[in-house]
């Protein structure tokens, strides 16, 4: 009996073991605040499997995204491009996303049906999202496959446009295919962000043909491996839904609602860009210094990003360069040499790793009310 006793004791705790072992403890969840109005949806929406020419079952992409707290991916196979065939002969093009639909069903992670449009410069590589049959969208002809992506509704962006194999010059040319889809309203998206790599120039064509601006890891092998064990979160696109579904996720695509991330990089139109930066940071804190007119204000980064800002006030830190970073998920104190007691500051800071368009970073103010007054009042006449 005893032994029993024991032997229940010894599996109940194993049981217990193994649930917590479920945790996702070893990876990196990635977290960012909702802004006003707008759920904030974490997506990478650009990413390979054994069904065009990545290492992993499709699976693995749902563990990966769960294991990092996204709201939404899509498996964009090559259509067209499949190095595997001979091993995993599949005739149906939407099998990737049906695997990962079914791996997805007991989760709360939306799978967009997605399929990257492959073909060589200048027409390079495009995704086309919340298709409903990837199979029609296979043709010989260059412009067909975008035809039939808009017939099934999807939202269409162009691939790494400023690629190296493609771009000897590693910039993006808008040549008259592109110009003809944008056009035709075949093309509403453009990626800024694409795995390690950020082009300016690609931001300023979103910008110059109101494309929505996208960042993705078009990962291949693993996460963890490309990624996280190398100090970097995977690229990322935060979307601004009304709400979680893939119809709001699709609605907010199509009308540009979006920041791509990479890292302390964040890189989205100024409508979203400074009210996302704006809601990441909280005041958690505001005192005067006793005796003091030095405001004492903590703040909390709620976002995954370092962030880095500058001192945009007319007054000086005592304690800051006027350059700093309040680190990812983490708290730091400026002390801001007000000269006079005030009872509200305005937090003035410039953001220096975002970006609204090439070279132009947003000024984020916060209104701050002061807790508490010195308990000897000075430089008040
Ligand atoms: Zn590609
Ligand atoms: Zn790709």
């Amino acid at each position: 009996m005893k032994n029993l006793i024991a032997f229940l004791l010894i599996a109940s705790t194993a049981s217990l073991l193994n649930a917590q072992s479920h945790s996702h403890a070893g990876a990196q969840p990635l977290s960012y605040p909702n802004i006003e109005g707008y759920v904030t949806l974490k997506t990478d929406l650009h990413q390979h499997t054994v069904f065009s020419d990545g290492n992993v079952w499709p699976t693995i992409r749902v563990h990966e995204a769960l294991r990092e707290n996204l709201d939404a991916i899509s498996l964009t196979e090559h259509l067209e491009y499949q190095p595997h065939k001979k091993d995993i002969p599949h005739p149906d093009r939407n099998r990737s996303f049906k695997l990962a639909l079914d791996e997805a069903k007991n989760h709360d992670l939306l799978i967009v049906h997605g399929s990257e449009i492959t073909r060589s410069a200048p027409v390079g590589h495009s995704n086309a999202l919340f298709i409903t049959d990837a199979n029609q969208l296979l043709s010989e002809n260059d412009a067909i496959p975008f035809k039939e992506a808009k017939k099934q509704n999807a939202f269409v962006f162009w691939n790494h446009p400023y690629w190296s194999a493609q771009n000897p010059d590693g910039n993006p040319h808008l040549s008259d295919f592109q110009k003809a889809r944008i056009k035709n309203g075949e093309l509403h998206g453009i990626e800024v962000i694409n795995s390690v790599d950020y082009s300016e120039e690609s931001l300023a064509l979103a910008l110059e043909n109101n494309l929505t601006i996208m960042g993705t890891s078009d990962i291949h092998g693993l996460i963890d491996w490309d990624y996280t064990e190398k100090g970097n979160h995977r690229p990322i696109t935060l979307v601004f839904a009304k709400e979680k579904s893939l119809e709001s996720l699709q609605e907010a695509l199509f009308a540009g609602r979006t920041v791509a991330i990479f890292n302390s990089l964040l890189v989205g139109k100024e409508a979203y860009l400074k009210p996302l930066l704006a809601s990441s940071i909280n005041i958690i804190s505001a005192t005067y210094l006793k005796d003091k007119s030095i405001l004492k204000v903590e703040l909390q980064n709620v976002s995954s990003s370092d962030l880095l800002f500058e001192n945009q006030m007319p007054y000086t830190f005592y304690n800051q360069s006027p350059v700093f970073t309040i680190p990812a998920e983490g708290r730091l104190t400026l002390e801001i040499k007000t000269l006079e007691v005030l009872e509200t500051l305005n937090l003035k800071l410039k953001a220096l790793g975002a970006f609204t368009a090439p070279k132009q970073q947003p000024v984020i103010e916060w209104t701050i009310t002061v807790e508490k007054y010195p308990s000897v009042v000075i430089l008040i006449e």
